[in-house]
């Protein structure tokens, strides 16, 4: 195909990098080469400026607390065009500790706030005492399916948009109120890790969709034939979650 690169940041892979996060770049770069597309990814460490004019889509993984104060200072600083970005439609794929920087704030396990960026209405907080939120997690969402993944995190997630999806098995948002991740605009928040995208196929050609069409590219995606990641879900399914049917 003889159209122009879609172009794929990936904020802060030298901070945000846990449980493989960068698999998602992996296969959002193969699933788009599969169907010729050509594809850029920018590595924006953290001694970079992103310019976001250049992007069709932002990765942020997910990070310690130590890391994500550091991550949370740069963003802070590129906020404004990060948010007149995304206002306009740049997709975003925000995990665990990067999902939880897009919020007002995230509160330590020490009760300190790190400010985020305010690009959505959310707050992330720490309960003293309470335990960690870690183990497989399995998710329906109207728009995907069923969603299958790992999760541990400390902060808790409430806000005021619509989720990602809802919890079948495992904890999300909060460990109370049954909803996973968040959607908004072409935002794609969500605590599932794994990396989520290689066993989650129809997630990734979603925000796909979103970044071919907010590149002004031809958005079909013809099928790929998925019997790999499909076994790797029914795997997980039935080993780690007998309760969730697939
Ligand atoms: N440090 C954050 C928390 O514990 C995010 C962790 C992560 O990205 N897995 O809530």
């Amino acid at each position: 195909m003889s159209h122009k690169p879609l172009c794929i940041a990936h904020l802060y892979p030298d901070l945000l990098n846990l449980y493989a996060d960068r698999g998602n770049i992996a296969v959002l770069r193969r699933r788009l080469e599969w169907r010729s597309y050509e594809v850029e990814v920018a590595h924006v460490t953290h001694s970079e400026i992103p310019d976001f004019s250049r992007y069709h889509l932002v990765l942020l993984g997910g990070g310690s607390d130590r890391e994500q104060a550091i991550v949370a200072e740069k963003l802070r600083a590129c906020a404004p065009a990060f948010r007149s970005a995304v206002e306009d439609g740049l997709p975003v794929l925000a995990i665990c500790g990067g999902y939880q920087l897009l919020g007002e704030y995230y509160q330590l396990p020490s009760g300190e706030k790190v400010p985020g960026i305010g690009l959505v209405d959310m707050v992330t907080e720490a309960i003293p005492d309470a335990p960690r939120l870690i183990g497989n997690i399995a998710v329906w969402s109207d728009e995907i399916g069923v969603i299958v993944g790992f999760e541990n995190h400390g902060g808790r997630t409430r806000h005021g948009h619509r989720p990602l999806g809802r919890v079948l098995h495992g904890h999300g948002n909060d460990g109370v109120s049954g909803h996973e991740g968040l959607r908004h605009l072409n935002i794609w928040g969500t605590y599932v890790h794994g990396p989520l995208l290689p066993k989650n196929p129809a997630l990734a050609d979603a925000v796909l969709r979103d970044a071919l069409a907010y590149a002004h590219l031809p958005d079909h995606l013809e099928a790929l034939d998925d019997r790999l990641e499909h076994e790797a879900r029914a795997a997980f399914v039935s080993l780690r979650m007998n309760e969730v049917a697939p």
